[in-house]
């Protein structure tokens, strides 16, 4: 599958997009959220001053700030949180020791905070620290438990299952994830996957069950 996407899709060399707060904080937001108005809520809530003033800011300033997010409401607090539990244990905001940590010890760190998932930690650790996890989104989920790489289970799961298939190695971690985003994105989407278009669908359980036919995504 890499080397078929790769060939698609082009090499991505892992760059850090953003820097790690940021990374953290967009992803929270992009929950249910489309990139554009993920970004357009991030730059409205880094109006409201640096992290102390935002952590410390009426929930529902921050709620407003973020509204072109989905469910402003339960993701400020959760992000108000997030900010105060991480100053709490560190004393600011840098998050470079998670550079440093071993690899299970950062996932828990991550973890522990309370608005952050097992996805959310992975994008962090594999984005800006080149660690050696996998994130597993909607799209990445979709495409291996159609392909058939792993059984039907969901995305908590998945992290786990499809790290174990994969060599510990970040810049083709971080490819495999990015061009899987692409091919979730333009072919193998939720609803009408396009296979007659597919790279992978010679190999697709999904395509061997169903043809032209696969039907919409039932996490
Ligand atoms: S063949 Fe169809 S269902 Fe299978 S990965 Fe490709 S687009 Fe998705």
């Amino acid at each position: 599958m890499h080397e078929r996407l790769t060939a698609e899709y082009g090499e991505r060399p892992l760059v850090p997009r953003r820097e790690p707060m940021h990374e953290l904080i967009s992803t929270i937001l992009s929950q249910r959220t489309n990139w554009r108005d993920e970004d357009a809520a991030y730059q409205e809530l880094r109006t409201l001053g640096d992290w102390d003033a935002i952590s410390q800011a009426p929930t529902e300033a921050v709620a407003h700030a973020i509204r072109r997010s989905n469910y402003p409401e339960q993701k400020a607090p959760r992000i108000q949180a997030t900010l105060r539990a991480i100053c709490e244990k560190r004393g600011g905001y840098d998050l470079d020791f998670l550079a440093e940590l071993p690899v299970k010890e950062a996932l828990t760190w991550l973890t522990d905070l309370p608005g952050v998932g097992v996805k959310t930690a992975s994008l962090v650790l594999l984005f800006n620290y080149a660690r050696p996890v996998f994130p597993v989104d909607t799209h990445v989920h979709r495409i291996n438990t159609r392909v058939g790489s792993i059984p039907k289970m969901g995305e908590q799961a998945a992290h786990r299952a499809l790290l174990a298939l994969l060599p510990p190695a970040p810049p083709l971690l971080y490819q495999f994830h990015v061009n899987l985003l692409s091919h979730g994105q333009q072919v193998c989407q939720w609803s009408h996957p396009t296979c007659e278009k597919c790279v992978l669908r010679e190999r697709c359980d999904a395509y061997a069950v169903y043809g032209n036919k696969v039907p919409s995504f039932q996490k």
